[in-house]
């Protein structure tokens, strides 16, 4: 392969369809972004946003906000949003709670159509909050049921009558590997089995189908690819053919029939909306809304091409650039296979970080030993990519890594 310079990879961005969608996002000056993935970059019309919905609507409109707004209505506007980007119908996403919590409340939905079936299948990559969720979940149940985890490639071969739902991350948060969604899918429907998505890492980095391969639940976050800034509220899916049926556990008031006639018993409200539990963060959701906004007009396919470019030029220089400097890939080497992250190995990988970090380039670091860098298509240049790797080659070569202040851990790595 011919050596790549850096004016070839700026070249790069003068072909660049999505080039457009930059400008959408507040960026700060010298920082290199590669951080996406766990908490998507300031879209410019954020603060004006939320400026107006704190000044002009609640300041001045209070309670009637609600009517008047639109407020009650976010879960189901923004929920529409997303579908778009997830494969669905309109009428099968919600925006609420955290992701944590949807997965509780789907798992529990998922369960109760399968009452006869015991286990819950997912795999020793998967998130550990998904994990530790289903564990809670079975303790809490009293009723024997019981999480087993499988390595990723096994995931297949073990969906079998005994399970009750396949609970899994389609890319793997530490090595950007991507499951077979459709193949997966299929394989738990011959089984009886159900299916529960996390689309954590895929929301907004990739083109997703739920409704074409055939999903039975998922869920996401709201402000890794979908920009909705920290702690943003997540999303849920359920297919159209469990709307009917399903229930979740959590009846909070606006999951009810008719929240406002303030009755004493629980009835549930028809559609997506009894997955609703309480009171909507409305200042979160603003936020959420100009994060989903930055999407407008983005042709999908098109993000997903330029993600996977943007992955394999990052392979491609660290192999051209840092051989023999202890990076070893730990992502799959396949663009098809991979989500929207490269990350590599290497045995000082916390502190390899945090000195790439205090050069301006920002990714993060995922225990044991894994240096993860993700691509936002809507902003990440293909120069950038460079700058990211001759910064890292410096890291290495002159061994900055190895001064004192970059082995302290913080608490959020
Ligand atoms: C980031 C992430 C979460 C986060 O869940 P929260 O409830 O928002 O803290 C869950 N699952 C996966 C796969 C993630 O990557």
């Amino acid at each position: 392969m011919s050596h790549l310079d850096r004016a070839a990879c700026a070249a790069q961005d003068d072909g660049d369809h999505l080039a457009f969608a930059r400008d959408r996002f507040d960026l700060p000056a010298g920082i290199i972004y590669l951080d996406g993935n766990s908490l998507g970059a300031l879209p410019k019309r954020t603060p004006t946003r939320i400026e107006t919905v704190i000044r002009r609507q609640w300041g001045t409109d209070l309670i009637t906000g609600w009517n008047k707004h639109g407020w009650v209505d976010l879960p189901r506007r923004l929920g529409a949003r997303i579908a778009d980007l997830i494969g669905a119908h309109a009428d099968e996403v919600v925006v609420c709670d955290s992701t944590s919590i949807n997965v509780f409340k789907l798992l529990s939905a998922a369960l109760r159509l399968r009452p006869d079936r015991k286990v819950v299948l997912s795999d020793t990559g998967n998130f550990p909050t998904d994990l530790y969720m289903a564990q809670g979940l079975a303790d809490l149940l009293g009723r024997g049921h019981r999480l087993e985890l499988v390595s990723p490639a096994d995931i297949t071969a073990r969906i079998a009558e005994d399970v009750a739902v396949v609970l899994l991350t389609e890319i793997d948060y530490r090595t950007g590997r991507r499951h077979d969604m459709a193949a997966i899918n299929a394989r738990a429907r011959a089984a009886g089995a159900l299916t529960l998505w996390d689309l954590a890492h895929s929301a907004g980095a990739m083109p997703v189908d739920l409704d074409g391969t055939g999903t039975d639940f998922a869920i996401g976050c709201g402000y890794k690819y979908l920009n909705g800034g920290p702690g943003a509220p997540a999303f849920l899916y359920v297919a159209r053919r469990w709307l009917g049926e399903t229930q979740q556990p959590l009846f909070g008031w606006f999951g009810h029939a008719a929240p406002f006639d303030f009755e004493t018993a629980y009835q549930p409200r028809s559609g997506i909306d009894r997955f609703l539990v309480g009171t909507p963060p409305v200042l979160s959701m603003a936020a959420l809304e100009c994060g989903l906004e930055t999407f407008a007009g983005v042709d999908l396919s098109q993000l997903r091409a330029k993600s996977l470019a943007l992955g394999d030029l990052m392979i491609r220089l660290v192999a051209q650039e840092c051989p023999g400097l202890g990076l070893t890939l730990a992502s799959p080497i396949d663009a098809g296979r991979r989500g929207s992250q490269v990350s590599y190995a290497h045995a000082s990988g916390y502190a390899v970080m945090q000195a790439l970090i205090a050069r301006g380039v920002i990714g993060d670091f995922r225990a044991p030993d894994l240096l993860r860098f993700g691509f936002t298509p809507l902003y990440t240049r293909y120069q950038d990519i460079w700058d990211a790797v001759a910064a890292l080659k410096t890291v290495l070569e002159q061994g900055e890594w190895q001064r004192p202040e970059f082995s302290h851990r913080a608490a959020v790595t």
